[in-house]
């Protein structure tokens, strides 16, 4: 027979793949910490970290029970830092007689595989990662042929296809299958944050290796260590606590902010779901669970709101990017020009809600959905920063960013590249929503009422510009036609007086 390689990519981290049900000598899996994947964006250390421990240590699992495994560290003499030379290599280096992937989640690797497929002299063979609940085609079959492609549908779909949430085959339980209207308060402090009883990994040894390989990265790793998960026990533990602490409030806060707490009722399980150290259903299931068990603690909106998240969205998300890649990487529906405002990369602003939100990326390489969408992605929407430079940034600093999901999410939901393809409206606001959402405003040098003068919040005279200069473009979007009403009865000098002012911001929003 001869022996078979096995690449498992380092966001392919299950332990319960079928691959791994029979132990065979013949069968040798690599894995490989490349500099090709840390290189193309700048991305978080904390990312890089992670990604490099939870592959040691699910290398080392394997390893331990019984499977052969070939890592490549980083500073290895014989890693050639790339995928396609480095397998290149380990075929040869093996004599091996076939070579087998799992399908990347990314265009981009994809690509490289499908590629270097036609250049090996072994048969090679592709297999599902058995992960998702959807295949990448699974939504673009279903929607092609609808005006409109709605996550509602396309979740409501997947409730009945899964039997999650279910009272009967078409009846959603409780009656209605979105409880959106009673989540999605503000948090004003009644009910105790959760104490997270989060893991804390140290990754000294690591961070030396990231050293010694010269990788370029940002952010903070305090005392080289992490909370995030790193390998399958972890993540249990982080969902676990997750059940008993976040979960009964996760709904009802999931919109909310606040200052000097970055997490909220949020779970951080996004990295263990997107390197599946953790399957999408059991995460789906131990939240129903938790409901049936003792709905009193876990309401159904709560919970909905919860497995929307993941049965929704998330399968949602990666059915627009195989659907539509390559061109929605190229996506810029405004035409966007502008780069990110320096303080991006440093928080140093005096808008307190982006100092909040990024220094908080800087130090977490986390932040939670709104503070991603209505702060971060606002602001750069409303300034007109080019959409490649926002993923990069997103796809950079996030310790969840790959791209299948950060960049429908960026392009799409947040930035409206796409035209609306993904959501129906941009989501742009003035102060007002993020004063109503979060205690930002009152701790914040600008004044969330002004739209002009020097206090003014940039966000109030921006939010009118973006809507004036893309006038012909959203016009006549019926979600958004009373923006425009609005704008008609505004008094001409008033408005004038804005929009000035918005354009003086332009010029100047590294001095914001
Ligand atoms: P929770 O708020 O506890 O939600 C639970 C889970 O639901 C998450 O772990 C995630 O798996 C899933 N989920 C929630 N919202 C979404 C969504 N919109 N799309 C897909 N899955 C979702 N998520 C990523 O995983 N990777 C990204 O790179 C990423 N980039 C984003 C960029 C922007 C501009 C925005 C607006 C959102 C982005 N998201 C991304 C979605 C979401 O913000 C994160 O999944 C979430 O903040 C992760 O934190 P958590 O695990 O505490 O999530
Ligand atoms: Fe942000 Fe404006 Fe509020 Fe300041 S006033 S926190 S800039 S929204």
């Amino acid at each position: 027979m001869g022996i078979s390689l096995r690449l498992v990519l380092g966001d392919q981290l299950n332990h319960h793949h079928s691959w791994f049900t029979e132990i065979n000598p013949e069968v040798v899996y690599v894995l490989m910490e490349m500099k090709q994947e840390t290189a193309y964006v700048l991305h978080h250390q904390q990312k890089i970290a992670c990604f490099f421990e939870a592959m040691r240590r699910f290398a080392s699992h394997i390893k331990s029970k019984g499977h052969r495994v070939h890592y490549l560290h980083i500073n290895d003499e014989e890693n050639q830092q790339k995928l396609s030379t480095n397998i290149a290599w380990l075929i040869n280096h093996y004599q091996a007689s076939k070579f087998e992937y799992q399908l990347p989640d990314e265009y981009r690797l994809d690509k490289e595989l499908k590629a270097l497929e036609q250049s090996l002299n072994v048969p090679v063979n592709a297999v599902d990662t058995e992960h998702f609940l959807s295949s990448r085609k699974d939504l673009e079959e279903q929607l092609a042929s609808k005006k409109q492609v709605l996550m509602e549908s396309f979740y409501r779909s997947m409730r009945k296809r899964y039997g999650i949430l279910m009272d009967a085959p078409d009846k959603p339980k409780g009656g209605k299958w979105n409880y959106d209207a009673e989540n999605r308060k503000p948090y004003k402090g009644k009910e105790a944050l959760p104490a997270h009883n989060h893991p804390r990994n140290k990754l000294s040894q690591l961070k030396e290796d990231m050293v010694k390989a010269g990788l370029n990265y940002f952010g903070e790793m305090p005392e080289d260590t992490v909370f995030w998960p790193l390998d399958r026990e972890q993540a249990l533990q982080v969902l676990q606590d997750f059940i008993q602490h976040g979960l009964p409030y996760f709904g009802t806060y999931q919109d909310a902010m606040k200052t000097g707490n970055d997490f909220l009722f949020h779970s951080r399980l996004s990295f263990a779901l997107n390197v599946k150290l953790l399957h999408p259903m059991e995460v789906i299931k131990a939240a129903e669970e938790a409901h049936q068990r003792s709905p009193a603690v876990y309401s159904l909106a709560g919970t909905e709101g919860f497995i929307r998240q993941i049965l929704g969205w998330r399968e949602f998300v990666r059915g627009i990017y195989w659907w539509k890649m390559p061109e929605y990487g190229e996506s810029n529906f405004f035409g966007h020009t502008r780069e990110l405002p320096t303080w991006y990369w440093t928080g140093e602003t005096k808008m307190h809600c982006l100092k909040e939100c990024i220094k908080g990326s800087l130090n977490n390489a986390y932040a939670h959905h709104i503070q991603r969408l209505m702060v971060t992605g606002n602001f750069a929407l409303l300034a007109g920063i080019h959409p490649t430079a926002v993923d990069a940034w997103y796809l950079g600093i996030y310790i969840d960013a790959i791209e299948w999901v950060e960049m429908p999410n960026t392009r799409g939901m947040s930035q409206f590249a796409d035209g609306g393809f993904l959501g129906t409206k941009p989501y742009v606001s003035t102060a007002n929503y993020i004063d109503k959402m979060s205690d930002y405003c009152g701790q914040c040098q600008y004044d969330k009422k002004l739209k002009t003068g020097a206090k003014a919040c940039p966000f109030n005279s921006l939010y009118w510009h973006f809507y004036e200069r893309n006038r012909t473009l959203l016009e006549k979007n019926p979600r958004i036609g009373m923006m425009y009403q609005l704008l008609n009865k505004m008094d001409t000098n008033e408005k004038q007086k804005i929009l000035s002012h918005a354009e003086g911001l332009l010029q100047n929003l590294d001095k914001l």
